[in-house]
């Protein structure tokens, strides 16, 4: 069942969407070659709890760790370690908050020094396919007009599309209904309604599409071991335009 939102519940839910938004521009202003990503995960981790929230992701379904850390041919849900970064690498931060009883989730890559023009077409194909989708998310519309929308940009650049993984609602939980996939036709899935809350975040391979999943049963990287992107935002749905809750602006404007 779709939860729809209040104007007072949206409100909360952008709180922690700039919550969110401010932890990753904190750890983005951290990513540098040599610095390791258990680092990272602590500075997370102590921005959101100095922020009065809590963070989502640690504890979740037993991940233990506030940080979804990803890089290179790891998609999505990988291990914070003691992994040095290293100059040429991407990599891929998810983040959770949970404050006021209400949840939120936002994810960046991120390039690590300088990077491969082949890496960095990559990350601008992920990003804009994700705004080509927000665009999408109107009332009248259906969850499958955002999903062709993603799914056709990226495929058009020459890259795949992770099926294995999707968008989601989120409000009171995490993931709520309805699934938001990143492939799919237009017209098909549940129709858009004022006051819906989704994450739209698309996970998109430089290679095949194909996945494997690691023994620690939660990281996922390429089958083809070539290097993948993540990047997502929480959107409320309106009958004018998409409202964007969370925001890509602290990170690249390289001030909180
Ligand atoms: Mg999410
Ligand atoms: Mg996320």
């Amino acid at each position: 069942m779709i939860k729809l939102k209040t104007k007072e519940e949206i409100e909360v839910l952008r709180e922690n969407a700039l919550l969110v938004s401010k932890t990753l521009a904190e750890v983005g202003r951290h990513i540098v070659p040599g610095v390791t990503t258990l680092e990272l995960d602590r500075i997370a981790e102590t921005y959101i709890r100095d922020n009065g929230a809590e963070p989502a992701f640690l504890g979740y379904g037993g991940f233990p760790f506030t940080l979804c850390i990803s890089v290179n041919d790891v998609i999505v849900h990988g291990f914070a370690s003691d992994y040095r970064l290293a100059d040429g690498d991407i990599i891929s931060v998810d983040c959770g908050t949970f404050y006021k009883g209400y949840y939120g989730d936002s994810a960046y890559t991120f390039p690590v020094g300088e990077i491969s023009d082949e890496d960095k077409n990559l990350l601008r194909v992920t990003k804009e396919s994700l705004f080509m989708g927000i665009e999408r998310a109107v009332t009248g519309n259906r969850i499958g007009d955002i999903s062709y929308e993603i799914q056709q940009f990226v495929e058009k650049n020459g890259f795949s599309v992770v099926r294995e993984m999707v968008g989601h609602g989120i409000g009171k939980k995490l993931h709520e209904s309805p699934e938001v996939p990143n492939f799919g036709k237009r017209g098909d899935g549940k129709r858009l309604q004022e006051g819906m809350v989704i994450c739209i975040e698309p996970m998109v391979n430089a290679g095949s599409r194909s996945v494997h999943i690691h023994d620690d049963g939660w990281t996922l990287s390429t089958a083809d071991k070539k290097r993948s992107a993540h990047f997502e935002l929480m959107v409320a749905v309106t009958s004018d335009k998409p409202m964007i809750l969370s925001t890509f602006e602290y990170i690249e404007s390289k001030n909180i």
